[in-house]
């Protein structure tokens, strides 16, 4: 029966074990095997003048990568993984890899990303890149079960969509039938409608397009959103939400995730405090002001490098509030008692944007107002305006990019690294 490599030791006695050839060494009286799997890896040794025909055979013939079968006896060694090593009295070759690999899963030195990514099925063998997607697999599902714990109902809304979110060139167009369509970016108008449902609380994850031409290293044109909605919130509700989410899933992953993290060689893995420190968008402006030398001003964006500045005095994840309405979009709701600012915030990690969210306009006739005043036609909107005519209750939310969050998690230099098969503009296969 087989056994997962990292359960195998001397106790168990005997073993079978299936998994890739991950290194072979001969060094002629004795040859030596490194047999992996998902769990761990394992020393396999054949003592030549002892072993039988078809071992023999076996281990001339297996090339590295190959799926092998192996059975034998377990013996504790101090040298080898895991204090141990399997001697086979079965050797079989189930899928024999070809030679040379588009890839080489045990090099050294590491390969190019590009690289990487064109055999991605090889790349994902390495211990450490599967760490990554080990800790993405916890990261949804600690939101998942936070989400579920705290009430919210999972929602699945349309990718392919008749309007755009909010208006502006980000988006892909597709051929549908014979009319134009979208890919969505965004559930924003959805998860709004169904507060208009009295669903109350809803989240989705899932995917969104945005046909970003610039090519940076956080940016993707295929990401994952993880968006929830709130009704009879307002923004502070929904802030502190947010960041028990952040720490709760940090705190997960620090808890179940040992192993992977010990694979990416984090060993200082810090959980962020809560709460997270407010900064007002005017602070923020200053801050960059103080640190940057493109000339950055109140109403501005903030750019990449002025997300770095603010960030590096942050030092840690941290909100920033009180945005002028005039850059935020439409759907954010004005201060009573200042409307050139809104309800809105951006949460941060010291390297860059993590999630936006806003309470929102509830009201539709300030609504068709904020988005005539952006310049678009409220008549597009119509499907999404009529919702707010036969009673919207308030709300707020936010939507929060899954690959910033792992990315960002694991120190990764390129939000590539955090997708299997990345979208990006010249990425479209695998
Ligand atoms: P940025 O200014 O960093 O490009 P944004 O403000 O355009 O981001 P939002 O529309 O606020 O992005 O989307 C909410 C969150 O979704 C972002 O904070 C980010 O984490 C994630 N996100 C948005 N666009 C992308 C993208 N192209 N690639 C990866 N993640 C994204
Ligand atoms: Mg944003």
């Amino acid at each position: 029966m087989r056994i997962p490599i990292q359960d195998v030791t001397p106790e168990t006695g005997t073993a079978e074990i299936f998994g890739w050839v991950h290194e072979v060494r001969d060094l002629g009286g004795l040859a030596f095997f490194l047999i992996r799997d998902r769990t761990g890896i394992i020393q396999v040794t054949v003592p030549k003048k002892k072993a039988s025909e078809h071992v023999l055979t076996a281990i001339k013939e297996v090339s590295r990568e190959s799926v092998v079968r192996i059975s034998g006896t377990v013996k504790a060694i101090d040298k080898a993984p895991g204090g141990r090593e399997l001697v086979p009295e079965v050797f079989q070759i189930i899928s024999r890899s070809e030679s040379p690999m588009p890839l080489d899963v045990v090099e050294k030195v590491p390969a190019e990303l590009d690289t990487r990514l064109d055999s991605r099925f090889l790349d994902a063998r390495r211990p450490r890149v599967a760490a990554v997607f080990t800790i993405r697999s916890a990261v949804i599902h600690k939101v998942n079960e936070f989400l579920f714990s705290h009430g919210f109902v999972n929602i699945t809304t349309p990718k392919v969509v008749a309007a755009a979110t909010e208006g502006g060139t980000e988006l892909f167009p597709i051929a549908y039938f014979e009319k134009e369509a979208f890919l969505n970016q965004s559930p924003q108008l959805y998860k709004q409608m169904m507060m208009a449902a009295g669903f109350e609380k809803v989240f989705e994850i899932g995917p969104i397009f945005r046909a970003e031409e610039h090519n940076t290293t956080k940016h993707l044109n295929e990401a994952t959103s993880i968006d929830v909605e709130v009704s009879f919130a307002d923004h502070y509700e929904v802030m502190n939400l947010l960041e028990d989410l952040v720490r709760d899933t940090y705190l997960h992953v620090a808890d179940h995730c040992q192993d992977a993290l010990a694979n990416l060689e984090i060993r200082d893995f810090a959980v962020p405090d809560c709460p997270f420190p407010r900064l007002n968008y005017a602070e923020a402006i200053a801050i960059a002001q103080k640190k940057i030398e493109e000339p950055i001003g109140y109403g501005d964006d903030l750019n990449s490098a002025a997300e770095r500045a603010i960030g590096e005095e942050m030092g840690c994840h941290y909100f920033i509030v009180d945005w002028p309405t005039e850059i935020k979009p439409y759907y954010a709701m004005p201060f009573e008692h200042d409307p050139s600012i809104c309800k809105a915030f951006d949460m941060m990690h010291p390297r860059m944007e993590l999630s936006s969210g806003a309470q929102r306009v509830h009201q539709h006739d300030l609504l068709v107002q904020q988005i005539s005043a952006k310049g678009l036609n409220p008549e597009s909107f119509e499907f999404y305006l009529t919702p707010f005519r036969y009673g919207m209750p308030p709300h707020a939310g936010w939507g929060l990019g899954a690959e910033r969050v792992v990315m960002t998690m694991l120190g990764l230099g390129n939000i590539r690294e955090a997708v299997l098969f990345p979208r990006d503009r010249h990425r479209l296969v695998p």
